[in-house]
């Protein structure tokens, strides 16, 4: 497979895969802050949380009920005398002897001397005594202690994204306060003598500046916090300026400026900071010029103009390396699933081509409905998109019904 084609002498467009090699290895994972559990979401667990312990701390019935002795209702129907009625967290006072029964509800602990819960469903319901129509294992009905959770357990591992579950987790061992990742800092410039903010007049001729939107919301999902350094002129010295004021971010990200136009200054301006340029060429579309720079010891994403290629770049190469940086570290990578194209893909051929799908399950597999426009200046064509259909170099058509890789970067839903 050919993974790079020259460009200018010495320089290469690399392939997607070294692109996101070389961008998570520069990437160190950031210092830590204690949080509050419950404000833990989206954040990444730097240290193992154990059970202190048992969970379930006893024996509790998993169902409504009586609680008995397996071996009294061996051969039923058999009617039990019932001592004691057991709603959830209480503690039973009496035994279950020979002939006894316990009424009981979910999560209540079981009493000593009964071994299994008849469910009321196989029984009379009764008050007084309770009649039992089937026989049961022992044990039928029981949650064990420490069947989710036993002490000293690790229960969640350093590196663990928080997520709902993991929240409850934390809840369930007390663990009030947790060690995560700080959250990255994200600057964001935006290049360009045509762009103006979406608080100005826009002039004819002139762009509004969404890129810095749309790059701050995908830094603010990532977990990062974004920092809008503005807009800065295709000007070398100015270009300098903001990325100077930029320094104190952990990453930063500029948009546009990055081609081989008279007025792209974000390579001269890295060059004159003595920058290192790990690359600054990606054999993608969109989105080929992709710099990947180290600048006073940050990490800096110079992003093409285009808001799509801006945001592509983004998924594949940004969002891997803020999750590193937050302290993640398998499944970095934007998960690459096969989907079944519901309208066929046109391509050049020249380079991997990624093209916005929303895909959707449909009949027990994922099917991807191509957005109609795929220029990289279309913005509306990541509207609604949450995946990107991988045509490799050298095909260029696709045809509906087709099965293709896709890069999922947003959740798949129902039809
Ligand atoms: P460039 O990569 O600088 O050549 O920019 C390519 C194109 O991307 C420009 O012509 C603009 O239309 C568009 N563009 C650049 N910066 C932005 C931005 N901040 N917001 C929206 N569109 C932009
Ligand atoms: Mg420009």
């Amino acid at each position: 497979m050919t993974t790079f084609q020259p460009t200018r002498a010495g320089e290469r467009m690399i392939a997607v895969e070294e692109a996101q090699e070389h961008v998570l290895a520069e990437v160190a994972t950031l210092g830590t802050e204690m949080v509050v559990f419950s404000e833990a979401l989206g954040r990444v667990l730097r240290e193992d949380v154990r059970a202190s312990a048992d969970v379930p701390q006893a024996d509790n019935t998993a169902m409504d009920g009586y609680a008995v002795r397996a071996e009294d209702i061996a051969d039923p129907p058999v009617r039990l005398r019932v001592i004691e009625d057991l709603p959830a967290g209480s503690v039973a006072t009496k035994r279950v002897e020979r002939g006894t029964a316990v009424r009981i509800m979910t999560g209540a602990l079981i009493p000593d001397g009964a071994d299994t819960v008849a469910h009321v469903e196989i029984t009379d319901g009764g008050n007084e005594t309770v009649t039992v129509r089937q026989s049961l294992r022992a044990g039928t009905n029981v949650r064990r202690r420490g069947e989710d959770m036993q002490a000293g357990d690790v229960v969640l591992g350093d590196g663990t994204p928080i997520g709902a579950a993991e929240v409850g987790v934390l809840a369930s061992v007390h663990k009030s306060v947790v060690r995560v990742a700080r959250r990255p800092a994200v600057a964001i410039i935006s290049t360009g003598d045509e762009i103006v903010d979406v608080d100005e007049p826009q002039p004819f001729g002139k762009v509004v500046n969404s890129n810095a939107y749309s790059l701050a919301a995908l830094a603010r999902e990532a977990g990062a916090l974004p920092r809008m350094i503005g807009i800065v002129r295709d000007d070398r010295a100015a270009t300098i300026a903001a990325i100077e004021s930029a320094l104190e971010s952990d990453v930063i990200i500029s948009s546009g400026g990055v081609s081989v136009g008279a007025y792209d200054f974000v390579k001269d301006a890295l060059d004159a900071l003595g920058a290192q340029t790990k690359f600054w060429q990606v054999a993608m579309k969109p989105g080929k010029p992709v710099v990947l720079s180290r600048v006073r010891g940050r990490l800096y994403f110079g992003l093409p103009g285009n808001p799509v290629s801006c945001m592509v770049s983004f998924i594949l190469f940004i969002a891997p390396a803020l999750r590193k940086a937050m302290g993640q570290r398998a499944n970095l990578l934007p998960p690459t699933v096969s989907v079944r194209m519901m309208g066929p893909l046109k391509s050049r051929g020249d380079r991997r081509n990624y093209l916005r799908v929303r895909v959707v399950a449909r009949d027990g597999e994922l099917a991807a409905f191509p957005m109609t426009a795929q220029g990289s200046g279309v913005s509306t064509s990541m509207v609604q998109a949450n995946g990107l259909a991988v045509v490799d170099m050298g095909i260029t058509a696709i045809e509906a019904g087709s099965l293709v890789p896709a890069v999922l970067f947003g959740r798949v839903m129902s039809e």
